[in-house]
Order: structure tokens, then sequence, then C-alpha cells
């Protein structure tokens, strides 16, 4: 049996060609890794989400005379590929973004998957991240978490994406832009209720900034204090309290209670969707098809009628 297995550190690793993937700096520049800034002196090339803010970065360490090669959502099918072959052509390439780990919600993820099916060596370089930073200062369970980035802007993407996570265990951990943090907030608590948030702006920055505690209050503070910066929400779901308010057990599911009809009414009346996609979602959390659903409100109208 032929395994797919990576000894990133032999020396045939350390020779050849190989995909870096290091982490730099989400504000503060000393939280650049000794590690990070050796990698990119030594890379043949450096593929960059935006090559003019890694310029300003390189020039920062005074990493010089590198070649930058661009690697971004919209150029990555066909840089991909070339940077695949000139890894394959012995080249050492580290990939960086704007900010933070490449590949968590930035360009990386595909070039990853590429680079391993032509069994290129794939080497983390750790650095910081917006996401844990929040989630490590925010006061709320790191035992188990999700990150969830950026919520659709379309309202009926961003329930599909929220609605299972009703019955997920654990703390959330969402991407914001200053613009959307309180629509964003106000989707968080028709889903979840008033449940408890942390805040965090400018991670590592002069003005690092937390708010932490119920929706409500959060929406408030920022009525008083319009949104400023980049944020990151991290989110304590009731359903991942030890116990829930009305008294219900960790982890049963938000809906437990709720007929079929009522579930489906759920949907439709507190988040807007359609009575189609309310019926799919309730099918969703259900775990069963949209069939049983329909026939179940078949059934209850077939009820009602009778009464
Ligand atoms: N790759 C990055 C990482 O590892 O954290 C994330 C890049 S994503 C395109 C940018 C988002 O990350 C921002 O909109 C914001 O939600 C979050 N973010 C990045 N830097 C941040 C900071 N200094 N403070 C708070 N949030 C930050």
């Amino acid at each position: 049996m032929q395994f797919n297995e990576q000894f990133s550190y032999k020396e045939k690793a350390m020779q050849g060609g190989a995909l870096y993937l290091v982490g730099t700096p989400i504000g503060n520049l000393e939280d650049m890794t000794f590690r990070a800034v050796r990698t990119l002196q030594e890379a043949d090339i450096i593929a960059a989400e935006d090559t003019r803010e890694t310029r300003k970065l390189l020039s920062h360490f005074e990493i010089l005379g590198k070649t930058l090669y661009s690697y971004h959502e919209h150029n990555k099918q066909a840089s991909g590929p070339e940077l695949v072959r000139l890894m394959a052509e012995g080249k050492r390439i580290a990939l960086v973004s704007d900010a933070g780990l490449p590949a968590i919600s930035d360009p990386g993820a595909d070039l990853v998957q590429m680079a391993i099916e032509a069994h290129l060596p794939v080497i983390p370089i750790p650095g910081p991240n917006a996401a844990l930073s929040a989630l490590i200062a925010s006061g709320l369970p790191t035992e188990r978490f999700t990150f969830i980035g950026f919520l659709p802007r379309d309202r009926k993407r961003a329930v599909e994406v929220l609605a299972p996570l009703t019955n997920a265990a654990g703390t959330l951990l969402f991407y914001e832009s200053p613009h959307r943090v309180i629509k964003t907030l106000q989707r968080l608590q028709e889903t979840f209720g008033d449940c408890s948030v942390t805040l965090a702006r400018e991670l590592t920055k002069r003005f690092e900034h937390f708010v932490r505690g119920p929706i409500s209050e959060c929406l408030e503070f920022l009525a008083a204090h319009p949104p400023l910066g980049e944020y990151v929400i991290v989110v304590e779901p009731r359903s991942s309290l030890s116990a829930t308010a009305d008294g219900s057990l960790a982890g049963e599911a938000w809906w437990s209670s709720l007929s079929e009809e009522e579930h489906v009414n759920h949907y439709e009346q507190e988040q807007n969707v359609s009575r189609k996609d309310a019926m799919k979602l309730a099918a969703k959390d259900r775990g069963v098809s949209k069939r049983d659903i329909y026939q179940a409100l078949l059934q209850f109208e077939a009820e009602a009628n009778e009464d």
C-alpha cells in the first residue's frame, strides 16, 4: 500500500522544491517570527496575495532582491499550476497573504492541494492568526471551537451557514469588516438568541480593543461607538452552555421540543426565509428528508382541520 506521506525535513525535501506557508503579522510587525524571516530570505520565489503589501513587509525586514509572484483569488487558476511547475523544477516557494496565515480566509488552500497532488512537500511556518488570537483572549470556552470566517452577505446563504450551527457544540469564530459587523451581529442574534459574544478589534495593534457581553449590549455599544477596524466575532451559542436557559441538557438541539410545524415556522417567521427553504432547513436539522417534513406538515394540517 502506498501511503501519502511527507517527512518535511528529510534531505530530499530540503533540497528540492517545496511550498512554505508563511504566517505574517496581523498588525504588529514584532509578531514576525525569526523562522518566517529566514524562510522568506531563503525562498527562490515569494508568492504573494498583494505584491505591493508584501514588498513593504520585505523591505521592513531587509529581505531584498526577491522575485515576487502574484497569487490571489482572481488569478489562482492560472498562477497555481505555474507555481507547481516551478516547484517541480526545484524552486522553493514561500506563500504569504496580506496578513496572518495563508489559506485561512485567504488564498492558499487550492495551491496546497495541487502541491500535495504533485507529491511536493508543503511546510507550515506558523505565525499570527486573528481568529485564534481573539479566541484565547475572549473569555469564552476554548476547548472546542469552529472557525466560520466571513458569513455570506446574501441573507439566504447566511441562514444556510448559520442554521446547522445552532446544534454545534463549542465556540464559533467569525471574521467581519467594520461595515458589516452590526448586520452580522443582528443575524447571529436572530439565530442564537442573545448569547455571549466577544468583539475583538485591531488585534496586536495600538488600538486593540475588546467588547464582551450579550449580543444586545455589543449592539448598544456599536450604536454609541461606530465600528472601526477589522473584527473577529467570538460567539458562545446557547447550545454550547452547560445548561441552557430553559433548563434543557447541554448539547440538546434547540428545536428538539418543537413539532415539525413549529420548526418550519421558526425559520419562516423568525428568519424570514421562504416556506420551501424553511422546510429544507428543518429537514437538514432533523436529519430527515424534505418529503418527511412535507408529510408531517400535511398530517398536522389534516389534524387541525379535524379539530
Ligand atoms: N489570514 C488571516 C488570519 O490568519 O487571520 C485572515 C485574513 S481575512 C482576509 C481578514 C479578516 O481577518 C479581517 O476582515 C478581520 O475579520 C480578521 N482580522 C485580520 N487582522 C485582524 C486584526 N488585527 N484584528 C482583528 N481582526 C483581524
